[in-house]
């Protein structure tokens, strides 16, 4: 039975460990130092790391962590921009790891970057910078077009899944929702949630398929209250859900 916990990086960043008490695996570790100390902490050895994008912050750690940890798998996108990657991964592809014994699937999920990946499996998600508790990553490389279809295969996945983020963006995220999504009783609920989380200092992460597409405006591009209100909002009309969605990620960074 394996156990997921974060490591936060940064000031937002949170790097996930996946391990079996004994060896771990861990996600887009952008810094190594916070890693190395975790995983001495609680006597675990590393066998492989997970990586969902080029971004520095996601993959900063990677030769740091070699050089302590000689054996270790490395498998993240087909971008050759991250050398260090062993196992280079496309859409429907499968991650098999020994210790701990996991296996993820590969969904490609373009937009936030051309070369984002994520893993999953029955019961977890993890989804990088493509998807957020509340919102999505900026669409840096991507077009609308893209980065709603990436999005709607995470929301196609099962509702239990629980949803492993890479930021902690959560309250801010829902200041953005609220703006576009103001009658959303579980969106309110939601809010009240989190922020008793971070008053606490606790993360709001993971999430759930299920929470997110109630409460995530990038997975309701197709509520018609939220289609109304970012039209008032952005003085424009919209024909579609990416329409909607392009509206809404413009809106967003601006927010
Ligand atoms: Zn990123």
């Amino acid at each position: 039975m394996n156990h997921v916990f974060a490591i936060p990086a940064f000031t937002d960043n949170y790097i996930w460990c996946i391990h079996d008490t004994q060896f771990a695996c861990i996600v887009d570790p952008g810094d190594a130092q916070p890693v190395i100390r975790a995983l001495e902490e609680k006597k675990l050895t590393l066998t492989s790391i997970l990586i969902t994008h080029h971004h520095y912050d996601h993959t900063g750690g990677i030769d740091a962590l070699i050089e302590a940890y000689p054996d270790i798998t490395i498998y993240g996108p087909t971008n050759p921009k991250i050398s260090a990657v062993q196992n280079r991964l496309s859409q429907g592809d499968l991650v098999s790891i020994q210790q701990p014994q996991i296996e993820l699937s590969i969904l490609e999920t373009p937009g936030h970057t051309m070369d984002h990946i994520v893993f999953y499996n029955d019961d977890l998600l993890f989804c990088g910078d493509t998807l957020f508790s509340a919102g999505c990553g900026r669409m840096f490389e991507g077009t609308p077009d893209v980065f709603y279809q990436s999005l709607q295969k995470l929301a196609q996945l099962p509702d239990k899944t629980k949803v492993y983020c890479t930021h902690e963006y959560t309250l801010a995220n829902l200041a953005f929702a609220a703006h576009v999504d103001n009658n959303n009783v579980e969106l309110q609920k939601y809010t009240d949630w989190a922020e008793k989380q971070r008053k606490q200092n606790q993360i709001t992460l993971p999430s759930s398929i299920q929470t997110q597409k109630m409460i995530n405006p990038f997975l309701r591009c197709n509520n018609s209250s939220i289609k109304q209100n970012i039209e008032e909002i952005m003085n424009l009309s919209t024909q579609s859900e990416v329409e909607v969605f392009a509206a809404l990620r413009q809106c967003k960074d601006n927010f």
